[in-house]
């Protein structure tokens, strides 16, 4: 049996005909950037995360880099985020010319451990940026906590959070600014780049909106220097189909996830499976297992035809182009140790019962053969 890590063909398969006609319908009207099917998406994706305001841009990464110039932060500014995520939620950090500050993570939730903050803020300190890795929600309430008696601000990396709960409501509607992106292979995903920034601050709102078209007010009228990071009316168009799924896919992720956790829970000594916590709903964008002899399994796995995924082997501190923070293996133990042990498995709402079986099996077939 052949279990790809990541099957987007098979999530088109059930929309084909709508994406087509939204793509008709683009071609159709011939503006291509911007204009009616943008703010149709916006104001559609607000209302799915219960936050007033949504300002759609061309990808994740430009999303963070605005959230973090409309909230002031730049040069001889720090931001406190975690080592283990995608490259750019520190990179955005290092375009507005501020430093990132890492602090670890909880060993449970990979978020931020909001008691590793305190102790790495400095005068400098402006704004904490945590990512609700793999899907799960990092702990809001401690991480405003700190943020409030500091009056700093907190801009969410959502990036892979599209429909995760937290205490029962969406991420996204907590009052801070919250960053997604809409890569193709993330939760909800467009048919090329884009992102998202969701606020409850209208003047954040509008520097968003100015700040992704050239630092337009209106017209040819420029108050500040932007960017071009405008989001193109096709993807805006596609979201907006594949948007009204995004439930259906999620809660069929989070049937996936129930079945490899009955499957794969007395594995134990070899295996963490992730176990969610009373205080967030998961949507599962990546399932992420702790486990043994990690390198070996990758390589059984796919010598059965079962693709699996490493995010991410090195954590954000270690990477070379960051360098000259000076940063040292053994800074960011549990985040390190994650790098080195956790493994992702197939995920998507498409993938059958059969295969994750197949998957499960194959996984104790492993341990068994090498350790029994
Ligand atoms: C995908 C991702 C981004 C960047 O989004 P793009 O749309 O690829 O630019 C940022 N942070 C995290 C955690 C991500 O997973």
């Amino acid at each position: 049996m052949k279990v790809p890590f990541f099957d987007l063909a098979a999530q088109l398969e059930g929309i084909r005909d709508q994406i087509e006609s939204s793509f008709g319908r683009v071609l159709g009207n011939s503006t291509f950037t911007m204009g009616k099917e943008v703010e149709r998406f916006e104001r559609a994706f607000a209302s799915y995360c219960g936050a007033p305001y949504c300002v759609a841009v061309n990808s994740g990464t430009s999303a963070l880099h605005l959230a973090l110039l409309a909230h002031g932060i730049g040069e001889g500014d720090e931001v406190i985020t975690q080592p283990n995520s995608f490259f750019a939620t520190a990179e955005a950090i290092s375009y507005t010319g501020a430093t990132p500050v890492f602090a670890d993570v909880e060993p449970d939730t990979w978020g931020i451990d909001a008691a590793k903050i305190t102790p790495a803020l400095t005068p400098r300190t402006k704004a904490i940026l945590p990512v609700h890795l793999y899907g799960n929600a990092a702990d809001l309430d401690a991480i405003k906590r700190v943020a409030k008696k500091r009056h700093l601000v907190v801009i969410e990396d959502a990036a892979q959070a599209h429909g995760t709960l937290y205490h029962g409501r969406k991420i996204g509607s907590f009052g801070n600014t919250a960053c997604c992106s809409f890569y193709p292979g993330k939760v909800l995903g467009a048919y090329g780049e884009g992102g998202a920034v969701v606020t409850d601050n209208p003047r954040i709102a509008e520097k968003l909106r100015m700040l992704r078209d050239h630092g337009q007010k209106r017209k040819h009228e420029h108050i500040f220097i932007g960017y071009n990071y405008r989001m193109e009316q096709l993807q805006a168009a596609f979201l907006r189909v594949k948007l009204k799924r995004l439930n259906q896919w999620i809660q069929a992720r989070r049937k996936h996830a129930m079945l490899y956790l009955r499957l794969l829970g007395d594995l134990e000594q070899f295996v963490r499976v992730p176990r969610e916590p009373s205080s967030f709903r998961s949507n599962y964008y990546v399932y992420a297992i702790q486990c043994r002899a990690r390198e070996q399994l990758v390589s059984y796995l796919a010598s059965h035809g079962i693709g699996s995924q490493i995010h991410y082997p090195t954590p954000i501190h270690l990477q070379k182009a960051y360098r000259h923070l000076g940063y040292q293996k053994g800074d960011f133990p549990v985040a390190e140790k994650l790098a080195k042990e956790t493994l992702s498995l197939p995920m998507y709402p498409e993938l059958a019962e059969s295969q994750i079986r197949y998957v499960a099996d194959m996984i104790h077939a492993f341990y068994k053969n090498k350790y029994v």
